[in-house]
């Protein structure tokens, strides 16, 4: 699985670090930094909590 992430729409509130340290890497700000991530299948589940965390639904999995 992949997450995408639409940097645009990020707000910068940090929820899908929260969600996951793992899997997503911040800024100072609470932006995300990377567009896109490769999830391990062990982390699949974590990846779609932080899609439902993200109050910007500027995270995708495909
Ligand atoms: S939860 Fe959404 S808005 Fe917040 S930092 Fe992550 S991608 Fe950006």
């Amino acid at each position: 699985m992949k997450v995408s992430i639409d940097l645009d729409k990020c707000a910068g509130h940090a929820r899908c670090f929260a969600t996951s340290p793992e899997l997503f890497e911040i800024d100072d700000g609470g932006y995300a930094l990377n567009a896109e991530i490769s999830v391990p299948e062990e982390d699949e589940a974590v990846a779609r909590d932080a899609v439902a965390a993200c109050p910007e639904r500027a995270i995708e999995t495909h």
